[in-house]
């Protein structure tokens, strides 16, 4: 991480601009930020010593104050005055997604140190159909954005320039500033701002008009931004950085980046409910943990720790956040654990993430695996705009086309081939037609949907 290479903080004191002396919000920021250069350089039996000393102080308060998580943890033989060791904590039961929804308000607590802040609540945005409502402290807030920015330099990424957002939720809007937190420590260029129902048509005028040298979206709107611009050009892209949250990257999706906007995709791993997982390396293309903020297990069926190359459950546990301590917390994703990254960061490391478990398909045999379905291994045989597999059974799956008209036979028979090696399985293959394929809540959208 470059602190200043690009950007050098604001000084808040008249007549002192070198070095500068900033605010004491910004002072604060920065010497966080500051602990997180030493932090991901430790190695993981120190984080996970560090981590152990922050939750046994969320523990011992919620011992105190909190009788739903006073009985979770005397049941392990939790107690204040003991340490807590690696192996009670990985007694605590796993709380999962649906438990939380039904403990409702129950998950939150009432008790909060005064200093984390002012409590807000929020909901995620409820991709399986369900919503969730969670609570923050002002503390959880700081920490995201202290994250924020550990992000935007760990890419190396200039605050002068120019910043186009495109995300769920966004006011659409013109500032003279990027805004919270960076202008709080920096200098920062305009920023631009768009909801991510912006018609792609809309959005690809207002790039080009804005001329941004940074954008973050999410994967599916950037995929279509792709496609929109290699097919009907006008924009000489200056993008020198890309950002993507909120759903799984693919390979082709890195690929298209290159090649019609010449700029790398950083993608992040985050939930609503919890804040920053994982940040992708700034030297590969696999995650780190934030573990100064997270403690993640990546647990296999019996529960035990997957290895590196094995796939698990995501079980997080968030170390801050007292208006709802979420406690080996499993968030309903599947992610690959990695081995030891070679740039020296001793965050550990996911692989890949590789999505929920109703993008997971089953064959037969009763084996599961996340299917890819590259554009590039059908956009050959028709004009297909958009396409979603849906798993009806074990031997069926529909297959639902965005496309002016119904495939002919030999195109169906053709897709049908290449689908079934994509899968790896002759799978019975129902072509449905539909004139536009409908985006879930937040713009986001599932390839493959397991029905079974
Ligand atoms: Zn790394």
């Amino acid at each position: 991480m470059t602190l200043l290479a690009f950007n050098t903080p604001i000084s808040g004191m008249p007549g002192m601009s070198w070095p500068a002396m900033p605010s004491m919000e910004a002072s604060t920021l920065l010497s966080v930020l500051y602990q997180l250069q030493q932090t991901d350089r430790l190695d993981p039996a120190q984080l996970e010593s560090l981590q152990m000393q922050q939750l046994h102080g969320l523990f011992s308060h919620l011992f105190q104050h909190e009788p739903v998580y006073h009985a979770r943890l005397t049941e392990v033989g939790f107690s204040p005055t003991k340490t807590l060791t690696p192996e009670l904590f990985r007694s605590l039961p796993i709380l999962s997604r649906a438990e939380l929804q039904d403990m409702g308000e129950k998950a939150f607590c009432v008790n909060i140190p005064p200093e984390h802040g002012h409590v807000r609540k929020g909901m995620t945005s409820g991709s399986t159909g369900r919503a969730l409502t969670y609570a923050k402290t002002g503390l959880a807030d700081f920490l995201w954005n202290v994250i924020t920015l550990r992000e935007a330099l760990l890419a190396d990424w200039n605050f002068r320039g120019k910043l186009a957002v495109c995300r769920a939720g966004s006011k659409d809007g013109e500032h003279s500033s990027w805004g919270r937190p960076e202008n709080i420590i920096f200098e920062t260029g305009k920023a631009s701002i768009r909801n991510i129902r912006t018609d792609l048509k809309d959005q690809a005028r207002w790039l080009s008009a804005f001329g941004p040298d940074y954008l973050i979206t999410n994967p599916t709107n950037l995929k279509a931004l792709c496609e929109w611009y290699s097919t009907h050009g006008g924009w000489e892209s200056q993008l020198k950085g890309i950002r993507t949250l909120g759903e799984v990257v693919s390979p082709e999706l890195r690929e298209m980046c290159q090649t019609v906007f010449n700029a790398d995709l950083r993608d992040m791993y985050s939930a609503a409910e919890i804040g920053y997982i994982a940040l992708q390396c700034p030297e590969h293309l696999h995650y780190h943990i934030m573990s100064e903020f997270v403690l993640v297990e990546v647990l296999d069926e019996d529960g035990m720790a997957c290895n590196p190359g094995e796939i698990g459950k995501v079980v997080i546990t968030s170390l801050h956040n007292f208006a709802m301590p979420l406690i080996r917390y499993s968030i309903g994703d599947y992610a690959e654990v990695g081995e030891p990254c070679p740039c020296g960061r001793g965050l550990p490391v996911l692989k890949k993430i590789m999505g929920r478990s109703r993008n997971l398909l089953t064959f037969p045999d009763g084996k599961k695996w996340w299917p890819t379905l590259p554009p590039k291994k059908y956009l050959h045989i028709a004009p297909i705009r958009q396409m979603q597999l849906v798993q009806k059974s074990l031997e069926t799956i529909e297959v639902r086309l965005a496309v002016d008209a119904p495939l002919k036979s030999d195109q169906e028979e053709a897709l049908t081939e290449a689908l079934r090696n994509m899968l790896k399985y002759p799978f019975n293959l129902l072509f449905t037609y539909y004139p536009e394929l409908e985006y879930g809540p937040n713009h986001k959208f599932d390839d493959f949907i397991s029905e079974i």
